[in-house]
This record gives C-alpha cells, structure tokens and sequence, in this order.
C-alpha cells in the first residue's frame, strides 16, 4: 500500500466463465439471488434481473444435494437465454455438494471455517476445478473460523488471515492458480484491518491473488449503502479489490448500482501527497490520533477543532498526509463538496472517501460540504459514516443479512417492522439473520438476534444464547419487543 498515491494492487488473472478478473481487468461487481436455488425458474428470473441491472457475475447459496444439481438445469437456462453471466456456487459444510456444483457453474466459493481440509477434500475439489477450468474462491468470515483457528487467535483479524492462509497454502502447493480470496464481516474496522493483513501476508509469500470485497450483513436502505461504502472504500482507496459486492437486504439486484458506483468513484485518483510521518500510521490497527473521544459533525465542532478540506481526485490520500503531518493533539474535521444532486450517490461517495480516516483513528470531525440538500439530511449521513466506521453510535445497529437460498421467511418485510419498531433504542445491536445455519455465527456482535429457523419461523437470541425457538413470523416481532423490555434494554420513543 503507497501512502503517497493511488496504485491499484497488482494481481494475478482469474477466468471466472466469460469474466476475468484481475491482472488489468476493471474491478468487477456482482450479486447473489435469494430465491431457493431449487426453484429453477425462480433462480433464472433472478439472475437475469442482477445481470441485467449490469453484474457479469451472480453467486447462489448450495446447501444440499438437490441444489448442487440443479445448477445444471440453471446454466443451461440461462444460456439459452442468451445470458453469459458467470454463475457461483456458494458452499457451506459439505464438500461433497461444492464437487457437484463444480460440473456445472464457473467459480466455486467455499468457506474454510466449515470446510474440512483433512481427508483431501480440497485436493480433490482443486483437481475438478482444474478440469473443467473453474474458479475457486476462499471466502473466510469472521462469524465463522474454524474452530483450531479461533482457539488460537480468536475471532481477530489475524485469525481471518490464518483461516486464508491456510487454504491458500493449499492451492499453492497443488499449483492451482484461479483463485479468488475474501475475509469478510459485518464490523468494518475488523473487515478492513483483515484485508490489509491479508494482502502483506500474501505479498509475502509471493501470493497474488485477486481480492472479492465485502461487508457482510450491511443491512438496507442509506445506512445499508454507507456502510458498505465505509469498508469497501477504504480499501479501494488503497488500492485493494478485483471484485465487490454490496450486500443489501433489498432485491438482489438493487445492490449493482450501488457496486458499480464505488467502482466508477475509483476510478480516477490522481495526485501525490508527501507523508511526513509514517510512522504515525499503521494500516492494520485502529490508533487515535488525538485526545478527543467523540467525533464531531460539523455543526458541533467549537474553536479546537482545524479543518481540512480535501480539494483533490484522492481525497482519502490527502487527508490522510494532512492529520499524519498535523499536531498529534490537534483535533482536525475533514471537509470536502459534494455537488451531487443525489443524495444516495452522495452519501456513498462521501462514505467512500472520509470512512477510513475514522476506521483508522486519524479524523476527529466529519463536514460533509452540500447546500444543495437539507441540513438535517446531511447530518444523517455524516452520523452514519461515523456509526458504521464504529466511532460514533447515534442510531440503532442493524446486522442484517442480504437473504439468500437458505432463508425461509420474508426478511425484507421483517426488517422493515423491526427498524419502525425498535430505530429509536440508540446503541442497541439487532441481528436479523436469514438462516439459522449461519446467522447465528455472522451476528456474533449483536446484543438481540431475530434468525430465520424454518418455514415462517423465528428463534430470538439475546447475545448467543437462544431464548425463544421457532415462533411465528407474526409473533416474532411482539415476542422480540417483550425480551428487549425483560432485559432492561427498552426506551419509549
Ligand atoms: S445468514 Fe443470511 S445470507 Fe448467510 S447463509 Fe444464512 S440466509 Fe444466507
């Protein structure tokens, strides 16, 4: 990572069907379906919209056999559609469903925390691969690690790292190159810390495998969007990603725009800006810079504070030389104008750019410059980006998961009825999960959670402890007002 200027990371190529990614190909965007997998028509139709809305490649959940198979079905549909869309199966546990989806799809994603490498699952799944010409993604999350993983690093982002490294090791040795590597999370300064560690561990032992970029369990909406922004932008900024996905709990294919945004915001940063002190930075840990606990909004800061505008095409670099070079006790807000006209763009550019300066520790104050939209509008997005760099809690915390072909119940809706119920309990951690096969582990940060447990059922969590199983949808909400009450946690609005 340069300090001084923007250089895209250099990676090697990965064919994933008809898209390539890496090497010099443009950062790919993509989507995953949340219809059954085995709902054949419903699967095509779903594709095709993400395609459509502009993503070269779209990933579906396989978590059986019935689901591997029909991968067969569903590429064949779609070709004859006359859709190239490169297709992705997304494995959980059984390595046996990930070598039948490899007959048929164009990348096989697996997760090494559910993933066994003993008994040479993946030397042979790597072989199949290598037959048919597919691409394998290792995707690590951090609700996930394995369990040998945890023990010993915990749920940190070296132990993410070491989860990778592992499998990657693998793939290595087999000489198996068409790889593709994630470490995703709902916490943003875990997610981006990880990645960073990543790419210097790599780059260490010769890796250079293309990056997929992620924030698990965004949520939906503005709040949604800017989170996403925070932590693939700070990582773009540095010149990580080959491939992003924007996860939303929205139809899947309202995330490409978003996706397709960030991407086309990076692609001019331009400018060189000296660093005088880089020891004062380091990319793999949160270090605040100044004294000051909270940080501001602009419309808050007294006469401490100095502003620094960034005026440039790297807006991200030049602050960031900016507060490297500043008074260590000197608390700085960071501003720049946002013409946009759009207030969605606006707010995804704005988190794109000021998100890492917070993660890291750097900014102490956040103006976004727009006369163009309402005060109050604009304050909403700069609480927002200081929330989701995890500095500043202002609103309620959704950890939401986009849905996908395990979930079994109207997330979309019941996310909804959740926020309007529960958006004034400021501080207060909400899981809303699709499945319980992975929710539980992925919203391991939330102080309730509301998971999908079969058809039209819901099990309550308060932190990782189960107290309800299987109620209703209809109930679900009420049963989840009355735990929050029971606990201590309710405010009336
Ligand atoms: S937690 Fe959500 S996105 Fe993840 S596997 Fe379950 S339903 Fe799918």
């Amino acid at each position: 990572m340069n300090l001084n200027h923007y250089t895209r990371r250099h990676t090697s190529e990965v064919r994933i069907g008809e898209c390539r990614i890496g090497g010099n190909n443009p950062i790919a965007v993509q989507s995953m379906t949340n219809s059954a997998t085995a709902d054949i028509e419903q699967s095509v139709t779903q594709i095709e919209r993400i395609a459509d809305a502009g993503a070269p490649i779209v990933r579906l959940t396989a978590q059986g056999r019935k689901e591997g198979e029909a991968f067969a079905q569903i590429v064949e549909r779609l070709r004859a559609d006359g859709y190239r869309t490169a297709v992705v199966a997304d494995i959980h546990f059984v390595p046996e469903i990930a070598s039948i989806a490899a007959d048929y799809v164009d990348k096989v994603r697996i997760n090494p925390g559910n993933y066994r490498t003993e008994g040479g699952d993946l030397e042979r799944l790597i072989a199949k691969c290598r037959r048919r010409g597919v691409a394998l993604r290792i995707g690590v999350n951090h609700g996930s690690l394995a369990r040998h993983i945890f023990d010993r690093y915990g749920d940190t982002p070296q132990g993410m790292v070491a989860s990778a490294i592992e499998f990657l090791r693998i793939c290595a040795q087999e000489d198996f190159h068409q790889v593709v590597v994630s470490m995703k999370s709902s916490n943003t300064r875990v997610m981006v810390h990880a990645y960073r560690l990543l790419v210097e561990q790599m780059e260490r032992e010769g890796m250079h495998y293309p990056i997929h970029l992620g924030v698990t369990e965004a949520g939906n909406g503005l709040e949604g969007r800017i989170k996403s922004a925070v932590g693939i932008g700070a990582l773009m900024a540095d010149g990580i990603g080959d491939t992003i996905r924007v996860s939303l709990t929205e139809p899947p294919q309202n995330e490409v725009p978003v996706a397709q945004l960030l991407v086309n915001h990076f692609a001019e940063r331009e400018g060189h800006f000296e660093v005088a002190h880089p020891e004062r930075y380091s990319p793999f840990e949160y270090r605040h810079r100044t004294t000051i606990q909270t940080p501001v909004t602009h419309d808050e800061a007294d006469e401490r504070f100095m502003v620094v505008e960034a005026t440039s095409a790297n807006p991200t670099a030049e602050w960031r030389a900016a507060l490297l070079d500043a008074e260590p006790s000197q608390p700085i807000i960071i501003r720049r104008r946002y013409e946009d006209a759009d207030l969605e763009t606006l707010a995804v550019c704005a988190a794109a750019d000021m998100g890492a300066l917070f993660l890291d520790g750097l900014a102490d104050g956040i103006w976004i410059d727009a006369p163009q939209h309402p005060a109050e509008e604009i304050r909403r997005i700069e609480l927002a980006i200081l929330q989701a760099a995890r500095v500043r809690i202002s609103q309620t915390e959704y950890i939401a998961c986009p849905s996908c072909g395990r979930t079994l119940y109207d997330i979309e809706g019941a996310l909804a009825e959740i926020k309007a119920r529960t958006s004034h309990l400021k501080g207060l951690k909400i899981g809303v999960m699709g499945c319980i096969v992975n929710g539980p582990g992925e919203m391991v940060d939330a102080d309730y959670g509301y998971v999908g447990a079969a058809a039209g059922r819901i099990t309550l969590y308060k932190g990782r402890e189960v107290v309800a199983r299987n109620i209703p949808q209809e109930e679900a909400l009420d049963a989840l007002v009355e735990l929050i009450k029971a606990n201590g946690d309710w405010q009336e609005a």
